[in-house]
């Protein structure tokens, strides 16, 4: 198939596209209150409509399913549908972080400024204009052609449940919302905490009050700190990498790192993890703490990024477990640690309670179970996969392999969907990021090779 009239249409289609993207990039849809016909907040509700508007000028059939998320049809010769499942709702901004205001799209230096602009929006639009340009140069389709619009991809999905409550789902299909060339694995994930408690004591001159680190289990920490009682004429030792700061018979200590997801810890330094190792250094009370936490630093010092200490590294021929220690809250002669697990592709969330429970009990410690979710692999060999692939493969000449992320997509929620684009490999991650962009030459890229890949899949 020769695809050059298509990328000329998308090419004069370009204006009106950037216009439909900036116009969807200023509506601040982050989850909200629910009101009727808008479970995820009157922005994201808006957010869906204006985006069916947008297929409805290129000739689909849309429906609104109740703020939830929408549908839009290019129907093919027969009713069997690929579908294409993006998102339009967004993770929050925080505007001082920004050099343009996430929710006044900017256009500057070739790129197109506001929060969703690669997650998910830019992909949405891109991938609407590249299917409208196949039905306007009559590329001729066996399947019919579906958009799934959702609206709480970013707080738990579950506007694919409720899609699934009107429609079955389609025969297979891909989710523009990962990273190229495709995503064949998934991995699973296992969040726990270890926790004990003690007896008051004053063992030690110095006595720790609280400790603290983490806002999610999902975020790698990026600072982390511990309150101590401190007579003022304690002598303490240096502890390297650590801020300590002493006042009134108070000692405070605190790590510094990078934080980010728990899904990428090679990208993050773990304040918790620094923090745990520094204190190793001091002598304090009382002495069911200094046990608990010593026997945490060990646990987390010996690998930091794969688990090994905890008893739950491994890796396959495809991907690598990675175990974040990211919550830790310790006050009143109490403390819980919480982790991140994304375990390998060849394991399965039952495989880890035994060995978690049995390190628990080695150090008098209580496990518990916070989040499973088993992991998800396609193969190289998977039919809808291997198309994708070759379509990358064929546009960009890019031959590397397809990936496998520790992170959850929607290709969890439905079957035979393949996570497909839209970062480059290359780029730096900019989802979630401040000062998230797309550029244009980009946008339109993306446009031209989601045609292709819909005509792979509809043909
Ligand atoms: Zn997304």
């Amino acid at each position: 198939m020769d695809f050059s009239r298509v990328d000329m249409v998308l090419d004069g289609y370009y204006p009106q596209m950037e216009r439909d993207l900036v116009g969807l990039l200023a509506i601040p849809s982050t989850l909200g209150a629910a009101e009727p016909y808008a479970p995820y907040g009157r922005a994201v509700a808006d957010a869906i409509h204006y985006a069916l508007g947008v297929a409805q000028s290129l000739g689909m059939e849309v429906e609104d399913l109740d703020g939830y998320c929408g549908r839009a049809d290019m129907p093919g010769a027969s009713e069997e549908q690929i579908g294409i499942l993006a998102h339009v709702d967004v993770v929050p901004a925080v505007a001082a972080e920004w050099k343009y205001a996430p929710f006044a799209p900017a256009l500057a230096d070739g790129k197109i400024y506001g929060r969703g602009a690669m997650d998910d929006k830019g992909p949405l639009i891109a991938a609407l204009y590249g299917a409208a340009a196949l039905a306007d140069c009559g590329v001729p389709l066996e399947k019919t052609v579906r958009f799934i619009i959702g609206g709480n991809e970013e707080n738990g999905m579950d506007c694919v449940e409720y899609y699934l409550t009107k429609y079955a789902q389609p025969s297979c299909g891909f989710t523009p919302d990962a990273s190229f060339p495709a995503i064949i694995g998934e991995k699973g994930i296992f969040v726990y905490s270890l926790s004990a408690s003690w007896a008051d004591d004053d063992s030690a001159p110095l006595k720790l009050l609280r400790a603290e680190a983490g806002t999610a289990p999902n975020v790698v920490p990026g600072r982390a700190e511990a309150e101590f009682a401190c007579p003022d004429d304690l002598p303490l030792p240096e502890l390297p990498g650590l801020v300590m700061e002493r006042a009134a018979g108070r000692l405070i200590v605190r790590a510094e790192g990078r934080a980010g997801h728990a899904s990428m810890p090679e990208l993050c330094e773990n304040a918790l993890t620094l923090l745990l190792s520094g204190l190793r250094g001091l002598d304090f009370a009382p002495a069911g703490a200094k046990r608990y936490l010593t026997a945490l630093a060990d646990m987390a010092c010996a690998d930091p990024m794969h688990g090994a200490g905890f008893g739950v590294a491994g890796s396959d021929a495809l991907s690598e477990t990675t175990n974040v220690p990211s919550i830790l809250r310790l006050a009143d002669n109490a403390g819980s640690l919480t982790c991140d697990m994304r375990f390998q592709l060849k394991k399965c969330c039952d495989d880890y309670p035994p060995l978690l429970q049995a390190l628990a009990a080695a150090h008098g410690m209580t496990f518990s179970e916070k989040e499973r979710m088993e992991p998800l692999y396609f193969g190289e060999q998977d039919p809808v996969a291997g198309k994708l692939v070759e379509v990358y493969r064929e546009m960009t000449g890019d031959l590397r392999d397809p990936l496998v992320i520790g992170g959850g997509t929607y290709a969890k929620k439905m079957k035979h969907f393949v996570a497909f684009g839209p970062e480059h490999p290359e780029m730096p991650n900019l989802a979630h990021q401040a000062d998230e962009c797309i550029e244009s030459k980009y946008l339109l890229f993306l446009a031209k090779l989601y045609a292709r890949a819909i005509y792979a899949l509809a043909r």
